[in-house]
């Protein structure tokens, strides 16, 4: 198959809006913009053997390629648009790109997010796609927004996708119902974009956790100069997590990545609507102190922020 039949057959999608007047086939899109909104992009690269165990579902890969995008939008408190595709293959299979296509185009269509481009290479399995999403001007929900006393507060539960990956690796023994539901979360995380949209009305800063729950939440203590004090006990768990040691829950839902959740703070001057809203769907964990960079648990011990981190080899 030739690379123009490729990008006809699995990346020209049908039914586009009115806002894209050129997508997949022009040399680059055309595309309008909406008065009184910012445009706000980020872009991801997913390595088969880094970001996804090598034998995930091609399905899976085109979700969480986009999926790990979406999350960044939601964390910012936009609403995604369009996105590009940058794809490396190491060579045309034809099942795997339908699946993969499948995959990306259901979560796409969910969050009414457009491919409009992108660009097919030869080389080790690598996906890259870059989001367009739009904010209010002003309204972005930035990391450096935090004050001391806003509450800390993250989106559904923490760990899963770790333990999922432990488990895949070997390190973890699981039943068979827990380590799919692990793995699920792991491969097919769920951008928080519902939540979001409600979120940023009240929040003051906002993350999503990609790199495990302390290492997040202190690039947020960076940027707004202050600390915070956790309280380890309140930590949001799945019932499956909620069946290991402490150590390993510990370890899990502090450190480990992929959990795609969304890590904020709240001032308490709005927390009483805010939680009106949210009902159960959200955790308070912690709230924001004066010592900043510092974690501290409830007892005073200072939590160490390390994360995982790609160029750290030991
Ligand atoms: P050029 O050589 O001008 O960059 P390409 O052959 O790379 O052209 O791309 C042709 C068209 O197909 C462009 O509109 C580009 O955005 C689109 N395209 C290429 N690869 C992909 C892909 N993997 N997914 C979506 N669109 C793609
Ligand atoms: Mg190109």
């Amino acid at each position: 198959m030739h690379e123009f039949n490729l990008i006809q057959q699995y990346f020209t999608w049908d039914n586009l809006p009115d806002d894209i007047s050129i997508a997949v086939g022009d040399d680059a899109a055309v595309l309008d913009l909406p008065k009184g909104q910012q445009l706000v992009t980020s872009i991801d690269t997913l390595i088969s053997g880094v970001h996804f165990p090598e034998n995930t579902l091609p399905s899976a890969i085109g979700h969480k390629a986009l999926a790990v995008n979406l999350s960044d939008l939601a964390a910012m408190g936009a609403v995604p648009k369009w996105f590009t595709l940058a794809l490396t293959l190491p060579a045309i299979d034809t099942e795997w790109l339908e699946e993969f296509s499948e995959g990306l185009k259901s979560l796409a269509q969910q969050h009414q997010c457009f491919l409009i481009g992108g660009d097919t290479t030869r080389g080790p399995l690598s996906i890259s796609i870059q989001v367009m999403g739009f904010v209010g001007q002003g309204r972005a929900l930035l990391r450096s927004g935090a004050k001391v006393g806003d509450k800390i507060y993250v989106s559904g539960t923490l760990g899963d996708a770790a333990a999922g990956l432990q488990n895949i690796l070997g390190e973890l023994a699981l039943s068979r119902d827990d380590a799919e539901f692990c793995q699920q979360k792991l491969n097919m995380p769920t951008p928080r974009l519902d939540e979001s949209e409600k979120i940023k009305t009240f929040a003051s800063a906002c993350i999503d956790i990609s790199d495990g729950l302390l290492q997040d939440l202190s690039h947020i203590l960076k940027a707004s100069n202050v600390g915070a004090i956790l309280d380890l006990s309140t930590l949001p768990l799945s019932p499956v997590l909620s069946k290991l040691g402490n150590k390993q829950i510990r370890q899990f839902a502090l450190s480990g990545g992929d959990d795609y959740e969304l890590l904020f703070t709240v001032p308490e001057s709005n927390e009483a609507l805010f939680l009106e809203e949210m009902r159960n769907k959200v955790s308070c964990i912690g709230h924001i102190t004066i010592e900043c960079g510092k974690i501290i648990d409830e007892s005073g011990k200072e939590l160490s922020t390390t994360g995982y981190n790609h160029f750290n080899d030991s």
